[in-house]
């Protein structure tokens, strides 16, 4: 056994919902033990921090964290970079970034996220002007199914590094990723409660595009008013000012307490809000770093289409409002930037995307996720890649021009499909992959 191999003592994600199949759990602590693993593996995969919600992760071989990896972030002012190590979580990063007066462009919801398995999923905040974070990173290395160490850059291979970032870590290990940096700055964000159900579907639009970065928060259940939550930057070079926010409020009010995005759940974990100013990194995710996000009991999916098509969307998925509303702890919009990674479910489209927080009842929830599938196919909806969804092979294989060219680049790394697993392998089928 290797050193930094165990049994795997029945591992699940961070929901819960899945149990690894792997037979060896490996943390190695240097890059050459992770060339040797995955040069010796007949079927290899990296987790981050297992917070996706389907088997996307998972192998039966040898699956490999990068936590335990020589941690880095340095900051390189000069380029406006910052080169972390694969295993880093977003709210490691920023609180670094911070301190130095520097700053990411966006963040997703959730700090706790590691840099890798966000980007190679297409993990997004929201911002009409925001691409996912993955469109940050300008440079991956990533140990290959030879065992071989290979770097891809957006300037030096361009195309290739579009199929290579976000690859749902099907081209290799990511040991360290470089990523673009902005100068620091802070955010307001304050909520909004009690807006009407027919004013957000009237002033969709309107309302997504009123800040730095918006989410609206619905049951789906057109009884209950909705949550608009708001970040704004402050005095920035963009016009954006806690006092240019949108000044409607499309008939809601102020919250003059703190919340929290999931109904029931302490205010105290969700990050600073009521308007005062502070630190991007501690505004810009929903959650804090120091608490434990959301409750673990849930399930997740969400669906990404272009962004002029948010009204029909929202007027399709108000038809099936009473399949939605019983599986459901809360629904999320936000918007999405177009950016050109090839399998990205923003490539090539800026984007609505509409979310959904489950309860964590499967057999529940899979026939309305298929139901909301259907509603949003005249969109040409791409699902999240690390959320559950149940879109079939030949439906992606036609959501994504460029899936074919995805699979070749897989091939031409890993002939032997080392880095495969059921899960993935099936998402490819209908551009040549085998079932396993
Ligand atoms: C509470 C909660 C909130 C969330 N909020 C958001 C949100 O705001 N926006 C959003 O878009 N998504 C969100 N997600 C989804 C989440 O961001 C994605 O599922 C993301 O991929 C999880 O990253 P991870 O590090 O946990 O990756 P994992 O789930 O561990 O892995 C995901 C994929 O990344 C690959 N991977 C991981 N590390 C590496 C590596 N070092 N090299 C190569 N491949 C690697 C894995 O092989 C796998 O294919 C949320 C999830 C939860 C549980």
């Amino acid at each position: 056994m290797h050193s930094s191999e165990s049994q795997v003592p029945a591992m699940t994600n961070w929901a819960g919902n899945i149990s690894f199949s792997a037979a060896r759990f490996h943390r190695p602590a240097s890059v050459g033990e992770v060339q040797q693993i995955v040069g010796a593996s007949k079927a290899v995969r990296a987790l981050g921090t297992g917070h996706s919600f389907n088997r996307i992760a998972d192998t039966t071989g040898d699956l490999i964290s990068v936590t335990d990896l020589p941690r880095i972030i340095e900051v390189d002012s000069q380029r406006s970079l910052v080169r972390v190590s694969g295993g880093i979580r977003y709210g490691e990063v920023g609180g670094q970034l911070a301190a130095a007066g520097l700053a990411l462009s966006n963040t997703g919801s959730l700090p706790h996220i590691s840099v890798a398995g966000a980007c190679a999923t297409g993990t997004h905040g929201s911002g009409v002007g925001n691409p996912n974070l993955s469109d940050a990173v300008q440079e991956i290395t990533m140990v290959v199914p030879s065992g071989d160490l290979v770097t891809v850059g957006r300037d030096t291979a361009p195309d290739e590094f579009s199929g290579s970032v976000l690859a749902l870590g099907r081209l290799g290990i990511i040991t360290e990723l470089t990523l673009r940096i902005v100068p620091g700055f802070e955010v307001s964000q304050t909520v909004l409660e009690d807006v009407p159900d027919d004013q957000v579907g009237t002033h969709l639009m309107e309302i997504l595009s009123s800040a730095y970065s918006v989410s609206i928060f619905t049951s789906w259940n057109p009884m209950v008013p909705q949550r608009i939550w708001r970040k704004a930057r402050v005095l920035d070079d963009n016009g954006f000012h806690p006092k240019s926010v949108h000044p409607k409020s499309w008939g809601g009010r102020p919250a003059t307490v703190a919340h929290n995005p999931l109904p029931g759940m302490p205010a105290e974990h969700a990050t600073q809000q009521l308007g005062v100013p502070g630190p991007w990194n501690e505004r810009l995710p929903h959650f804090r770093l120091n608490f434990t996000p959301s409750s673990g009991e849930e399930l997740q999916s969400e669906y990404l289409l272009p962004l002029e098509l948010a009204g029909p969307a929202w007027a399709a998925l108000s038809e099936i409002r009473q399949k939605i509303a019983p599986v459901l702890q809360i629904g999320e919009i936000r918007t999405v930037a177009r950016d050109s990674m090839w399998i990205s479910p923003c490539t090539g489209q800026d984007s609505v995307a509409f979310h959904f927080t489950w309860i964590p009842d499967p057999v529940a929830v899979l026939p309305v996720v298929t139901a909301i599938e259907r509603q949003l196919a005249p969109f040409r909806a791409r699902p999240h890649w690390g959320k559950v969804f149940t879109t079939s092979p030949e439906a992606l294989a036609n959501l994504y021009p460029r899936l074919g060219d995805f699979h070749a680049l897989a091939q031409r790394y890993d002939p032997t499909n080392k880095l495969g697993n059921e899960e993935v392998d099936n998402w490819f089928r209908a551009v040549g992959v085998p079932s396993r």
